[in-house]
């Protein structure tokens, strides 16, 4: 529930508001804004009377979230997210961001040797996996913390930012203290302790929707996110599972409008994952872009061939180079432009 506070209402009024939400039994979560202050409650799981608020002096109006997700709804805050990052980088205003690396850092060669590729192509973030969720126990699992070295490596040689997936809490801390954005994928989407500890954590955090998950389970998982505090939250389809195998998973393109009507968080897409095909990735990035996605997210590979894991879905370096070109003028068409590369960082020494 939100309790809209008149514009001209006084901190004292304000305070009682949150003063009877705590008497109520619920918490009250403060939003002052430019054009409103209103007052969040939260910790209610049904409806509450609100005859005792609504009845408070400074009190314009009350409204009831309809979703099951609170924080995360469109009723709670109207206006967009833009989750800022470092070097001015935002994600959910007017720029498309275009992330791109490997599926996992395989070593210093082969990841310095991607964000170079990738940098120079006009990303502006790089991802590889350090932890890698495999479906088999003897599939390659990830340098660990060697790769999350190399990840700070590349981002000073290139001045890429950084986004890696944790798959345990305890790798959430480890995670966040290297990369600029905390991925949780799709398998973790419904991990609550690695949620809770995400939402901690003190860094933006980049959650996939999981492949069986509906969207209103992805707009819960990310509630768990800003439940802790955490309000730098941003949505990824990346494919659910079909009955087709004639691709990997079926990329629901629809995610994109319905989460947008849905949710003030910023959604990006990852075709990769969402087909599994190299040649299926650049045309589902185009119509990612075309259908709203606040950003792409790419598996680029120097030799596809040779990677230790998703080689099959991932792009040359060249393929990736003329998709950010054709990305940028349906960006365009939309009114709206690619996130220009970060600057170089300042050689040392
Ligand atoms: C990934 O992006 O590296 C990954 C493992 O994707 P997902 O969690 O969507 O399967
Ligand atoms: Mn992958």
């Amino acid at each position: 529930m939100l309790i809209v506070m008149r514009h001209d209402a006084s901190e004292v009024e304000i305070q009682r508001v949150v003063d009877t939400i705590a008497d109520l039994g619920y918490q009250a979560r403060p939003m002052p804004g430019a054009q409103r202050t209103a007052v969040g409650l939260v910790g209610n799981d049904g409806r509450v009377d609100a005859a005792r608020l609504a009845a408070l002096s400074g009190v314009k109006e009350i409204i009831h979230v309809t979703q099951p997700y609170k924080q995360v709804s469109r009723e709670w805050r109207p206006d967009p997210t833009v989750v800022r990052l470092a070097g001015g980088l935002a994600i959910g205003n007017t720029d498309v961001v275009v992330i791109a690396g490997p599926c996992s850092v395989e070593s210093e060669r082969q990841l310095i040797e991607a964000a170079h590729r990738v940098r120079d192509a006009g990303a502006s973030m790089l991802r590889g996996g350090a932890f890698k969720p495999r479906t088999s126990p003897y599939s390659f699992q990830g340098l660990g913390l060697d790769g999350l070295k190399l990840l700070a490596q590349a981002r000073e040689e290139t001045g890429l930012l950084i986004v890696t997936e944790a798959v345990d809490p305890e790798g959430v801390d480890l995670v966040a203290e290297y990369a600029d954005v905390i991925q949780i994928g799709a398998r973790n989407m419904q991990n609550f302790s690695v949620l809770k500890r995400a939402g901690r954590a003190g860094k933006p955090v980049l959650l996939k929707r999981g492949p069986a998950a509906t969207i209103t389970e992805l707009l819960l998982s990310a509630e768990y996110l800003l439940a802790e505090g955490n309000h730098d939250v941003i949505l990824c389809e990346r494919g659910i599972r079909g009955f087709d195998s004639a691709t990997r998973n079926v990329f629901d393109l629809t995610a994109i409008p319905v989460v947008k009507e849905l949710t003030h968080l910023p959604i990006i897409a990852d075709p990769s994952h969402g087909t599994g095909r190299r040649d299926m990735v650049i045309p589902m990035a185009r119509a990612a872009i075309a259908a709203g996605a606040d950003g792409i997210m790419v598996e680029v590979h120097p030799h596809p061939e040779r990677a230790l894991s998703d080689g099959a879905q991932s792009l040359y370096p060249e393929q990736f180079a003329s998709l950010i070109r054709e990305a940028a003028v349906i960006a365009h068409a939309i009114g709206r432009t690619l996130a220009p590369p970060l600057p170089l960082p300042a050689r040392r020494g």
